[in-house]
């Protein structure tokens, strides 16, 4: 049976009579699961002994506030799904204040990471993001944690952020789990009309466009044959093709191994993103 704890005290005491003897996984999340958030506890099960997973809408991470109030929430359906995929505990605080309480605020030098994409277009976003998995970190001290790579960006700053602040915590990325469209799952797809889910396509298309192109046409041309694929069927906020590691823009000159492309774009109300290894 999986345990469910309220608060981050009677969490805390669990957790210490426990951990030292056990490796403890940890996959943070919203809520509003789907097979995505799924797979997380699958990964942190084969490398972990305890797999804890958390659900909180974060408001600090929302730069919108229809955005907060408009995220999908079903905590009863939730349970029944992690406690099928085997998750052993389960953190679900009532209220902001069971997680924000006692919080030490520190100020993070992470560099270009955190400025540029979802950075510089969702403003204060990953303040927010750093603050609650910072919180979550010190109260599960998990010794791996599990992150999507749909959400690159956010995977690239957690990783950062664990390292800066000394944590002695594995960040793992999984795979983006997709539907058999192609469509990267996401909580926010539940709010998409019909018409809305078949315009979403529009972001594979154009990563895909990305990918297939890459080296036989300039880079310039190419970011801008995507951005106009994005833009015949959603409103694109950025496609940009970068470096995996530091997220600055790939140029003719540069020699980067890992390159990907990551885009966001707006599907009437619904803002998405997804990314593709380029190379
Ligand atoms: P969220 O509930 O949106 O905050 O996501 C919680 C975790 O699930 C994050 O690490 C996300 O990157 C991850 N996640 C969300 N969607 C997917 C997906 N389609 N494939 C893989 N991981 C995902």
């Amino acid at each position: 049976m999986m345990k469910i704890f309220k608060t981050q005290r009677t969490l805390k005491d669990y957790l210490s009579s426990i951990q030292g003897e056990f490796e403890v996984g940890f996959v943070p999340t919203m809520g509003s699961l789907h097979q995505g958030h799924l797979s997380l506890i699958q990964n942190a099960k084969k490398r972990c002994d305890i797999v804890v997973c958390s659900i909180f809408v974060n408001p600090t991470q929302f730069n919108k506030v229809s955005d907060f109030t408009n995220y999908p929430k079903d905590s009863l359906e939730d349970i029944e799904l992690l406690q099928t995929a085997g998750c052993d505990i389960l953190f679900l605080p009532n209220d902001v204040n069971e997680v924000y309480q006692n919080e030490e605020k520190v100020s993070l030098e992470l560099g270009n990471i955190v400025n540029v994409l979802e950075g510089e277009h969702r403003p204060g976003h990953f303040d927010g993001v750093i603050r609650v998995v910072k919180l979550l970190f010190d109260i599960v001290q998990p010794d791996k944690a599990f992150f999507g790579l749909k959400d690159f960006q956010q995977f690239l700053v957690i990783q950062k952020m664990a390292k800066v602040l000394n944590m002695e915590i594995e960040v793992l990325g999984c795979d983006i789990i997709r539907e058999d469209n192609g469509l990267a799952m996401s909580s926010r797809n539940k709010r998409l009309s019909n018409i809305e889910l078949k315009n979403a396509l529009v972001l594979q298309k154009a990563l895909h466009h990305c990918k297939n192109n890459f080296g036989k046409i300039g880079l310039q041309d190419l970011q801008a044959e995507c951005f106009g694929i994005l833009q015949k069927e959603s409103e694109p906020e950025y496609f940009e093709i970068c470096d995996a590691e530091s997220l600055l823009p790939i140029t003719e000159e540069s020699h980067s191994e890992n390159i990907r492309a990551l885009t966001a774009t707006s599907i009437g109300e619904i803002r998405l993103i997804d990314n593709i290894e380029i190379v």
